[in-house]
């Protein structure tokens, strides 16, 4: 049973690590931000609770999130282990995190805001099939166009230039406290996002001590 946790400003590839991790490991990727947006897009009780906070770029009080999380976990998908991403994100968050589980190693992404603000900020989503695209490294094969499903892609509602200066004002503040937790444990690997996502998964686990990626046929 292997539990990470990954951490990492907005745009430091959090979600795509996660994925790569998890795939060839049997791994469960648990993403909080993905099961709120899940509920925006349906419009569920949760998601109309949610909507105008995330939008903002604003932190969901840790309540909801508490309780996000462990109803997520008590399904218990989780045989091999999992990988959650986006929790936690300040120091309560991450007690209540270590109260219940043990985790056995915490990746942290370092990317520069400037870095950060380049990358967001071309960001598009696939509201079809959930697709992430890159108008810079990424671009769709069509313009404005899921490659998979045909969908017009779309800008994450909270990937402004404001909402984006929130979160990373928040993240900065918030998350040191997290680490430094998580820190006393021995557990926390600092690993440069910068590279290619090959270079940045194969230092992911030359970190955690796991073997070198192979992809699953
Ligand atoms: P993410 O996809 O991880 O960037 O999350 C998108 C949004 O979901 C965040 O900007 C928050 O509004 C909310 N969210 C996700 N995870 C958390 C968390 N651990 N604590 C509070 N809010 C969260």
């Amino acid at each position: 049973m292997r539990k990470y946790v990954i951490m990492g400003v907005q745009g430091s590839g959090k979600g795509t690590q996660a994925e790569l991790l998890c795939k060839d490991l049997n791994l469960v990727h648990i993403s909080v931000g993905d099961i709120f947006r899940w509920h925006v897009q349906r419009h569920t009780k949760l998601g109309a609770q949610v909507r105008r906070t995330m939008n903002a770029g604003e932190l969901v009080g840790d309540d909801m999130v508490e309780s996000v999380v462990r109803d997520r976990l008590e399904q218990h998908d989780w045989n091999f282990g999992f990988v959650i991403d986006g929790f936690p994100r300040n120091g309560r968050q991450a007690e209540f995190f270590m109260e219940s589980y043990d985790i056995d190693g915490v990746i942290h992404l370092e990317l520069p805001d400037d870095e950060v603000r380049r990358r967001v900020l071309s960001r598009r989503l696939c509201p079809g099939c959930g697709m992430d695209y890159n108008v810079i490294a990424d671009r769709p094969e069509v313009e404005g166009r899921c490659d998979i499903c045909g969908t017009e892609l779309i800008t994450r509602a909270d990937d402004t230039p404001e909402a984006l200066a929130a979160r990373l004002r928040d993240y900065h503040e918030k998350t040191r406290p997290v680490l430094e937790l998580f820190g006393r444990k021995e557990v926390v690997h600092d690993v440069d996002a910068r590279p290619s996502a090959d270079e940045v998964q194969a230092s992911i686990r030359a970190a955690l001590g796991l073997p070198a990626y192979a992809p699953v046929a």
